[in-house]
């Protein structure tokens, strides 16, 4: 707390619920040590306080903010501009003020690639299988077919986000050079016949998360090969029940979302300081004794 003075810069993270968030320690910490003075709060704020809070970030001369559900895609019209894949995404994660401009960013779909060149890991020309269309699901499409990922599978159930698994295949398609297919998740043939040719599966559903813990989309070992990647973007538990049917499959890459989560951050922090977060510091100090969690 002795850094907090007078010029302390402040960064937001405008979500409901948020109190569990991880983020402030985060930051906070790595504000600390490069000596940056800056704070990283949490305020709970839905839908129907967002453009007050917006509006704060101006008033308050903050330097930025993170957005997170349920204002990811509601942010967008209270925003002076867009970077090209919160556009195509449809949905913010970061807010950067510029002398009262704001401009929204998405940084999930970036961490999710990052996380990947952390391991040694390139997709770039390769085809991806992706479950999940929502908040985590979309960036990550948007950002791979951006970034030169050659073919993505995406599969959703025909429930609520159908739509958005219908949009995002429409948008690759239409303004990257990478090429997606939409398919249903009911059709299991048609899933396990995809894997089979996929060298990286993601999932982006949150299945094998709480109260999913004991669920997975893929419990047979035998629909994964051992040259893949399995990537979960659930980070708690740290091995899911889909990384243990991976690992029984022998698959070389298995991760979970925390370098995701983490690169992310790494991002945004960038974008608010210009200096970069010292990501393995943050690594130990948050993550080191629960590894096998
Ligand atoms: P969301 O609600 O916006 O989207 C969920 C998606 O999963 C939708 O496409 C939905 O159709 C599908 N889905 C939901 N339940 C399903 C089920 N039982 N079977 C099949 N499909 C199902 O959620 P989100 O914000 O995209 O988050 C998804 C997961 O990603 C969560 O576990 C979240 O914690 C994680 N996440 C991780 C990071 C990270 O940095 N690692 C970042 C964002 C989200």
């Amino acid at each position: 707390m002795e850094r907090i003075d007078g010029h302390t810069i402040l960064i937001g993270l405008m979500a409901h619920p948020i109190r569990h968030s991880m983020s402030p320690t985060m930051h906070n910490n790595a504000f600390a040590k490069l000596g940056l003075n800056f704070a990283y709060l949490a305020f709970e704020i839905d839908c129907d306080r967002l453009a007050a809070g917006v509006e704060a970030i101006r008033t308050l001369d903050m330097r930025g903010a993170n957005i997170s559900m349920p204002n990811k895609q509601k942010i967008l019209p209270l925003l002076d501009q867009l970077s090209p894949a919160a556009k195509l995404a449809g949905a913010v994660n970061t807010v950067v003020n510029d002398h009262g401009v704001l401009t929204g960013y998405t940084t999930d779909g970036t961490g999710f690639m990052k996380a990947l060149e952390d391991e040694g890991l390139d997709i770039r020309g390769k085809k991806m299988v992706l479950t999940g269309a929502g908040g985590a699901g979309t960036p990550i499409a948007i950002q791979a077919a951006l970034d030169g990922v050659a073919e993505i599978a995406i599969f959703n159930n025909q429930d609520s986000h159908w739509e958005q698994a219908k949009k995002n295949v429409a948008i690759i398609n239409e303004q990257t050079n990478g090429h997606a297919s939409l398919h249903r998740l009911e059709d299991q043939a048609d899933f396990k016949q995809e894997l089979a040719t996929a060298d990286i599966y993601c999932d982006a559903t949150g299945v094998g998360m709480k109260p999913l813990e004991d669920k997975t989309l893929v419990e047979d070992p035998s629909w994964f090969h051992q040259d893949m990647i399995v990537f979960d973007t659930v980070y708690a538990p740290r091995t899911t029940k889909l990384m243990k049917v991976a690992k029984a499959a022998n698959v070389k890459h298995v991760l979970n979302g925390l370098g995701m989560m983490l690169e992310q951050g790494a991002e945004a922090f960038k974008l608010w300081t210009g200096k970069e977060m010292p990501v393995e510091y943050i690594r130990q100090l948050l993550f080191a004794d629960e590894e096998e969690r």
